[in-house]
């Protein structure tokens, strides 16, 4: 168990910076709650569930992603204002 099983998507604030890493190629991108949550019904998946379904969207890789939130904590209630 680790914190990725901790917590469900709808327990983030929609705007929170999920940062997934291609364990394959090494891409990084950011995705937030809101935007996976328009993807589909996807409020109740942990996020060790989320991790587990992101692959990674570079032409022809398609490797398993690792979910991290850079800013875990420090930002609760500021991560609005971060572009
Ligand atoms: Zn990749």
């Amino acid at each position: 168990m680790s914190w990725l099983d901790a917590i469900q998507l709808r327990d983030l604030d929609a705007g929170a910076r999920l940062e997934l890493t291609c364990r394959n190629c090494g891409k990084v991108r950011f995705v937030t709650p809101a935007q996976l949550l328009a993807l589909g019904d996807f409020g109740h998946l942990w996020l060790s569930e989320v991790q587990a379904r992101a692959r990674c969207k570079q032409r022809g890789c398609k490797g398993a992603m690792r979910l991290a939130l850079p800013h875990r904590g420090e930002t609760k209630g500021f991560v609005g204002g971060i572009a």
